[in-house]
């Protein structure tokens, strides 16, 4: 019997909803549970990889050492990554903070903003939160690409359910991904 493929999911800077397309596939997910099954993903219980797997889908840019840590983890586990929705691409709406361009201090600006000098916050300590659990916010929000190797772009915000399904149709055959016009979106 043909050995099903594996596939990790994982969504660092993102908002969960490029994994909600995932779900839009609709029927398509018994096609693909056919044909794959799911490792380390929001969409299992398993914390770690259990072995390697054929595909990496990354949603989300990173913002913090974790997601850095979790991209290169992903990139040493799986044979192809493939960065899914706008954030993963190019660091989507979160890279906003990126163009805090007025302040010489851009993250500490951000980080009193949503701590400390916001009217709607309230925190009589002042204190940005520092436990070394926490991880560390980069400096910048950085894509995907600028953090490892990244094999396929699939872009939208989110990308349609219609796309995922055929790019991993495609991936898991080992056909072409489609580059159909109709199919990418890029809000
Ligand atoms: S690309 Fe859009 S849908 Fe996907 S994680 Fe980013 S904000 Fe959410």
């Amino acid at each position: 019997m043909k050995r099903k493929k594996r596939i990790a999911t994982v969504s660092l800077a993102g908002c969960f909803g490029c994994h909600m397309s995932l779900l839009d596939m609709d029927e398509h997910i018994l096609e693909l549970m056919e044909l794959a099954e799911f490792d380390r993903s929001p969409l299992t219980d398993f914390k770690t990889f259990s072995r390697r797997c054929d595909i990496g889908v990354i949603e989300g840019g990173c913002c913090n050492e974790e997601n850095v840590h979790t991209l290169q983890e992903f990139r040493k586990h799986c044979d192809v990554l493939v960065a899914v929705g706008q954030c993963a691409i190019m660091g989507g709406l979160p890279v906003m903070r990126n163009a805090i361009m007025h302040s010489e201090d851009p993250l500490r600006e951000c980080l009193e903003e949503a701590y400390s000098s916001s009217a709607k916050v309230y925190n009589p300590s002042n204190q940005i939160p520092n436990d070394a659990a926490l991880p560390l916010l980069l400096d910048k929000v950085y894509t995907c690409a600028e953090v490892v190797k990244i094999d396929y772009q699939i872009p939208g915000c989110p990308p349609t359910g219609e796309v995922l399904w055929a790019t991993l149709a495609a991936l898991i055959k080992g056909e072409p991904a489609p580059q159909e016009y109709h199919m990418i979106k890029y809000d």
